[in-house]
């Protein structure tokens, strides 16, 4: 794995005075973006399994609310920090505006490493974290959701610790839950499904065809696994893959179901039929048609970018790709699908069930991934058309629509008092 520090809070600060002066705003609203309305740090005590106490670091930050109740996945992870934190609730504020959800920006985040945690260790820190936040959260505040490392089990703690303090169930107040418990149809796939949606747009506007294509995939997550199986589904080759222990390549094409099964079994992607075990930096450099970090952030620096041979990427993880990097992909006609716009299908779903909670609905599935698509493609062609029109590359155009729309809303409302 590439390590190189980049404070993440830069990268999102550069990308604001970037499309400010592309888009020819007055800088003065640049110094209100680049401030979350909101940070908030605590620290969460709870007893360990073997009777001591242990103390973690908790954030939630809540960026700009001009367009709707924050939202934003909390994470838990060793490396969280409330610079990380507060760039990812920026990007949550650019894309929920890319999408065009009724909704502003936050992240949260615990460092912990779920690895080393018990399953009662891990609820006792969830409800010891909500309880916390409580008063910054709710259904028309603040509405949690899943990311990395946590899932539909963290949001029943929440929703459950949530409702205890209501005295009654209120599922509206935190999406990404157990269907069983009101979660909607297909979240959990949702932000792969978004990203094959934005794929699909993509190839399409390339002139290429998805068949036989060749995918890398970075990470195999929630998002990594059910993206490559969605395109493996759709006959391309999924030629190389990669989680935390190390990657695998195979030209010949790797099943990812299969390979799904053998790391529940083993642990681990590697060591898995006749492909090759390989290094994460080898993974990301591997030659294909589609690339996918799917992990975390600042994978594609500017020590790899000159490296990176792949005609598409589609950013499933949020900021795998830092500002200076970007740069030299798009010099080597990358076609990029930014964070912003490729992952947005998680987000844009989640909204999905909330407007089902808030009026006691269950959609089918398929309702879901119809409407769903129909968010993605009109996302998408906006900021090609943005693309297009500015001459500039996918990324710069999705934070320009993204920024536009936030700072419509703020002009609009004006300054108070
Ligand atoms: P996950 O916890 O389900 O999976 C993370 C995967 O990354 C695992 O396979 C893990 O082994 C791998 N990984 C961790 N550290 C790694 C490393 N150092 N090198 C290579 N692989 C590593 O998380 P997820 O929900 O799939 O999220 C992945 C990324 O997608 C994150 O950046 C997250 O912010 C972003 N994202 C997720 C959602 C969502 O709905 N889950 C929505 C939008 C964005």
């Amino acid at each position: 794995m590439i390590k190189i520090k980049i404070n993440p809070l830069d990268v999102a600060k550069g990308q604001i005075d970037k499309t400010i002066k592309k888009l020819g705003l007055d800088p003065s609203i640049g110094r209100i973006l680049k401030k979350p309305k909101r940070s908030i740090r605590v620290s969460i005590p709870i007893r360990k399994d073997d009777g001591k106490i242990e103390v973690f670091d908790g954030f939630r930050v809540q960026h700009i609310d001009s367009r709707g109740p924050y939202k934003g996945g909390i994470r838990y992870h060793p490396e969280v920090n409330m610079d990380e934190v507060t760039a990812l609730s920026m990007w949550m504020t650019w894309k929920c505006a890319v999408a065009n959800i009724p909704y502003g920006g936050a992240k949260g985040g615990v460092t912990c490493n779920t690895k080393e945690l018990s399953i009662g260790e891990l609820e006792r820190i969830t409800r010891r974290y909500t309880t916390m936040i409580l008063n910054n959260i709710g259904p028309y505040l603040d509405i949690p959701a899943p990311d990395m490392y946590t899932n539909s089990q963290t949001m029943a703690w929440i929703m459950d610790t949530y409702s205890q303090f209501q005295g009654h169930l209120v599922p509206e107040c935190v999406t990404g839950k157990p269907i069983h418990l009101q979660g909607s149809k297909g979240r959990s796939v949702a932000t792969a499904k978004g990203l094959d949606y934005c794929i699909l747009d993509a190839v399409k506007c390339l002139g290429m065809r998805l068949k036989g294509l060749r995918v890398v995939v970075q990470g195999f997550g929630k998002v990594g696994w059910n993206a490559a199986r969605f395109l493996h589904n759709q006959g391309c080759k999924i030629i190389g893959l990669g989680d935390s222990t190390g990657g695998i390549s195979n030209p010949q094409g790797i099943n990812p179901t299969i390979v799904h099964w053998h790391k529940i079994e083993t642990g681990t992607v590697q060591n898995f039929g006749t492909s090759k075990n390989i290094t994460n930096e080898e993974l990301l450099e591997t030659e294909c048609d589609i690339l996918i970090p799917a992990a975390l952030g600042n994978q594609i620096t500017i020590k790899n970018a000159a490296n990176i041979e792949t005609r598409i990427l589609a950013e499933g993880a949020n900021g795998p790709t830092t500002s200076e990097a970007s740069e030299i992909l798009a010099e080597k006609d990358i076609f990029m699908i930014p964070d912003i716009l490729a992952n947005s299908g998680g987000v844009t779903v989640s909204y999905f069930e909330w407007v089902q909670n808030l009026h006691r609905e269950q959609w089918s599935e398929k309702m879901v991934f119809d409407k769903l698509k129909n968010q993605i493609d009109c996302a998408f062609s906006e900021v090609y058309d943005k693309m297009k029109q500015y001459e500039t590359d996918m990324r710069t155009a999705a934070f320009m629509v993204g920024i536009e729309r936030v700072v419509a809303c703020k002009q609009t409302l004006g300054l108070w008092p």
